[in-house]
């Protein structure tokens, strides 16, 4: 065990700040109870401007009035709140870290407490915790949920990615003659002879296709310039790029 892992009060509440500000992708705080303090509300607001899952689960038997507040909070920073029955864990993850410890994110804690808390930074240790998180809390049968902006934002953005490859592999408009085929696919659009429809690729069986000149967008049809190797004009090929990681969503569904 190495000393730096180990954190006293102030180090715990510096390392949940670090912990949420270096969060690229997600981020569990997990404290039975909560009463954040100007730092911790801060970067909570950085965290949502910079569009980072935030998910803060609680104790779920807080009184009307804690609950009140804790609503309050969770609208301003639009994080996804989560209420546990039973909750005594203590639990600051990201997918890089994770920092087990004592202490709750209560304002009193960190001034007036004396906590201790252990750093994670090996791998194994910090996927184990997580599905611990995943497997004890998230799936627990007293879990209610409030989301927070990512659930409508992925809603929102299901639709669009779905779409989009369900129009990149079934639609498609021929690269040569511009029209749209609709013919029966037996692979993906990245095929080269499937970007063109049955005449034109007759027409030309033999020319290697990197050198076959594209005259419109496999995608929206419009006239484009290219090659059937990849016939996607700007604007489509920068909405593949932007869809591309978020494919993921389609095969979930
Ligand atoms: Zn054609
Ligand atoms: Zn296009």
């Amino acid at each position: 065990m190495d000393s730096r892992e180990i954190l006293t009060t102030p180090q715990i509440s510096a390392a949940v700040i670090e912990l949420i500000d270096e969060t690229e992708e997600f981020c569990f705080l997990v404290s039975p109870y909560y009463k954040p303090w100007r730092q911790l509300q801060r970067a909570l607001q950085r965290a949502k401007t910079k569009k980072r899952q935030v998910t803060m689960i609680y104790r779920a038997d807080q009184n009307s009035h804690q609950l009140d507040s804790l609503l309050r909070d969770q609208e301003s920073s639009q994080y996804e709140l989560i209420l546990v029955e039973k909750l005594h864990a203590k639990l600051y993850l990201n997918e890089r870290r994770a920092i087990i410890s004592s202490m709750n994110l209560y304002n009193s804690s960190e001034e007036q407490n004396i906590e201790i808390g252990y750093l994670v930074s090996q791998w194994n240790s910090r996927v184990l915790l997580q599905k611990v998180i995943q497997e004890r809390l998230l799936d627990d049968p007293s879990a209610k949920v409030y989301p927070g902006w990512f659930h409508t934002e992925m809603e929102r953005k299901r639709a669009e990615v779905i779409a989009f490859f369900a129009g990149l592999e079934t639609r498609g408009f021929c690269v040569i003659c511009g029209k749209h085929h609709g013919f029966q696919r037996s692979g993906s659009w990245t095929s080269p002879h499937i970007v063109r429809c049955k005449r034109c690729w007759l027409a030309d069986t033999e020319t290697p296709v990197d050198e076959i000149k594209s005259s419109y967008c496999y995608y929206c049809g419009k006239p484009f310039e290219g090659t059937c190797s990849f016939p996607l004009h700007p604007h489509c090929e920068n909405l593949l790029e932007e869809m591309q990681p978020l494919k993921w969503m389609v095969s979930s569904e």
